[in-house]
């Protein structure tokens, strides 16, 4: 997935996505355009051809329209087996994973079209900002991740999902038990009266998302969720302009069985809570019937930085929807000594002090 240039009807430059407008903006003329208004000055003839095929196309479901993926190429980095989608003219040639060089691998072609995008909601200075933010006031981190310019790489990228509905049948049996307890002069007793609980029921999901990337580290990927769905709407790819796409490599088949298993758990506790009042609740037996289970392909919005120190490389991501802001960064070991140092020298000069008084009194 990816990026077909935008060119400026105006003045003929490359537009962009813009954030805060949530229009194509060119940034040489500052001429704005609804995503879904755009055509290409120069393409008319090609997309006469795109609009009669149109019907066609739609029916498909999941597929490129004609000229939709021109220009796009393959980005595979050596380091991290990622790939991303951008367009040929895409000038840097850097991982936004790992910082590693990457290559042009093959022209873009074969996979599916998304049918959902949330699009960017946050500016690459919203991210800027976000990132002081977040280093403001540790105390141990290194000089150098204060000053803005340490930061060597920041990249607008949209991350694949599956996005899943289902509807699940659920039959559950359990023994409960409720326990009283009470004393008189003599004894304490305990009684325990055990009951049989039975529950079936019927559970709806919609959109449950499962990330459809390997590069992507997990679990800065889990901090900057949740993705709120409500602000997807049907893709175009006018919302990729000036962004990068990561390519899924996540097949919807390898993750189904995952998926079914998260809201296997999620019946499981919604049953537990309609059964209250009991001491204790086992499980004897469950059963759960997957009477539908259907997926969708969504992009959702992140911004990765890069950052390296001391060799190592370090990466911070943004929500670019909802604005959370994750990584992990450094200690300086220098610092933490010189604290640990003034610590202690404060804390015995305190101690001097307390024997001080002591003495005076
Ligand atoms: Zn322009
Ligand atoms: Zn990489």
């Amino acid at each position: 997935m990816g990026l077909t240039e935008y060119e400026c009807p105006s003045c003929g430059g490359v537009m962009n996505f813009d954030a805060a407008s949530q229009m194509l903006l060119c940034p040489y003329c500052d001429t704005k355009i609804k995503v879904s208004d755009y055509t290409a000055p120069r393409k008319e003839e090609q997309d006469k051809d795109a609009k009669a095929d149109s019907n066609e196309w739609l029916n498909e479901g999941n597929e490129w329209k004609p000229g939709e993926t021109d220009g796009m190429v393959v980005y595979s980095c050596q380091s991290c087996g990622g790939e991303i989608v951008a367009s040929e003219t895409e000038g840097s040639l850097t991982c936004p994973f790992c910082s590693n060089n990457v290559v042009v691998k093959e022209k873009f072609s074969g996979d599916l079209r998304p049918d959902y995008v949330i699009p960017f909601k946050k500016s690459k200075k919203d991210a800027m900002d976000a990132y002081a933010g977040y280093v403001k006031g540790k105390l141990l981190l290194p000089k150098v991740f204060f000053a803005e310019n340490h930061i060597d790489k920041i990249r607008g990228i949209y991350i694949p999902y599956w996005l899943y509905d289902a509807k699940i049948d659920a039959d559950y049996h359990f023994e409960g038990t409720k326990v009283r307890t009470w004393s008189d002069s003599d004894y304490h007793y305990t009684e325990t009266s055990y009951y049989d609980v039975t529950r079936t029921g019927s559970e709806d999901f919609a959109h449950v998302p499962h990330d459809a990337s390997k590069e992507m580290p997990d679990d800065l990927m889990e901090s900057i969720e949740p993705f709120d769905f409500s602000d997807a709407i049907p893709f175009n790819s006018g919302y990729l302009a000036g962004f990068l796409a990561n390519r899924y490599d996540v097949n919807a088949e390898a993750t189904k069985d995952h998926i079914v298993e998260r809201m296997g758990n999620t019946i499981e506790s919604d049953i537990r809570e309609t059964a209250g009042g009991y001491s204790s609740l086992r499980v004897l037996s469950k059963n759960h019937n997957v009477r539908s289970l259907s997926h969708k392909y969504a992009l959702y919005p992140v911004w990765l930085l890069n950052t390296s120190w001391n060799g190592k490389n370090f990466l911070f991501a943004m929500n670019a929807q909802t604005g959370k802001f994750v990584g992990n960064l450094p200690v300086d070991k220098f610092k933490a000594l010189l604290l640990y140092v003034l610590s202690a020298v404060g804390f015995t000069l305190l101690a001097i002090i307390v024997c001080l008084i002591i003495i005076t009194f």
